[in-house]
């Protein structure tokens, strides 16, 4: 305030300074959650989910979660959970559907991040036609392997490789828009390619939605690995990093799997701002 003053007071012109305002205030980016499926039943963690038998009867029902991410008049989805009716997990209303409650056709998203291969996090890829796929290029070559990768949901991505669909795989972190609002961040160790996505709102501050990362707090917490991951190492450095960008940047740690995470962002449609 005082520098505007200032600068009106040396005669610089009001019609600059809103100028300049304009050309350096960010488009909005609004974050929603969309729910991709609920466990039939609980999991009882200790049987796969830690390789120091660090659990002995915690039991947790995972969801499953999609999220839609708003910059300005572009739309990206990150995460597209189980296809509808696909298993008992299985969302009950597709993402397509979910999208239609907010006026968005899949047609007008124009990226798809994923956070890995495994199919609980790719079942709704065909929608989005239009869309650039954004993954971590660890896992789109466990994808495209000849045999694939163990895990690697490969009908999944079977619309893409055979629609010649655009994708981008990223050996570095990528600055989605451009400006340093959705950042996704390379978090290897559960898949080689696994990736999380950092999300930073105007009003609720920054977002990471953590993928597979951790499933639940208690693993989050304790640097705790389940003994599925594709290597132990690199699931420890990935989860210091996240530690270190969230301590650092004050931000708010979304674990897509654990139900306690649902409440960290408004009930769909709204969204967080
Ligand atoms: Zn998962």
């Amino acid at each position: 305030m005082l520098r505007t003053l200032s600068l009106l007071a040396m005669g610089a012109s009001a019609s600059a300074l809103v100028f300049v305002a304009t050309a350096q205030t960010p488009p909005e980016v609004t974050l929603a959650r969309i729910d991709c499926g609920t466990g039939a039943k609980p999991t009882i963690v200790a049987e796969r989910f830690s390789d120091t038998f660090a659990y002995k009867d915690l039991a947790l029902t995972f969801t499953f979660s999609c999220y839609l991410i708003k910059h300005g008049d572009e739309y990206m989805v990150w995460d597209t959970g189980f296809a509808p009716g696909s298993n008992p997990n299985a969302p009950k209303v597709g993402i397509a559907d979910r999208l239609a409650e907010v006026k968005v056709n899949p047609g007008q998203v124009k990226y798809v991040g994923i956070s890995h291969f495994h199919g609980d996090h790719t079942g709704q890829l065909a929608p989005f036609t239009n869309a650039t796929l954004l993954i971590g290029k660890g896992d789109w070559d466990g994808v495209t392997a000849q045999p694939p990768m163990q895990g690697a949901n490969v009908a999944g991505f079977k619309v893409w490789i055979d629609g010649g669909r655009k994708v981008e795989p990223q050996v570095l972190d990528k600055d989605v828009f451009g400006d340093g609002t959705v950042v996704m961040l390379r978090t290897p160790g559960h898949t080689p390619g696994h990736s999380s996505l950092l999300v930073r709102l105007k009003d609720k501050g920054a977002v990471i939605l953590s993928g597979d990362l951790a499933h639940f707090h208690e693993n989050y917490d304790s640097n705790g690995v389940p003994g599925f991951n594709f290597d132990r190492s690199q699931t420890v450095a990935s989860l210091e990093r996240v530690k270190k960008i969230a301590a650092n940047l004050k931000a708010v740690v979304i674990i897509q799997h654990d139900m306690r995470d649902i409440g960290k962002l408004p009930a769909f449609p709204a969204a967080a701002k």
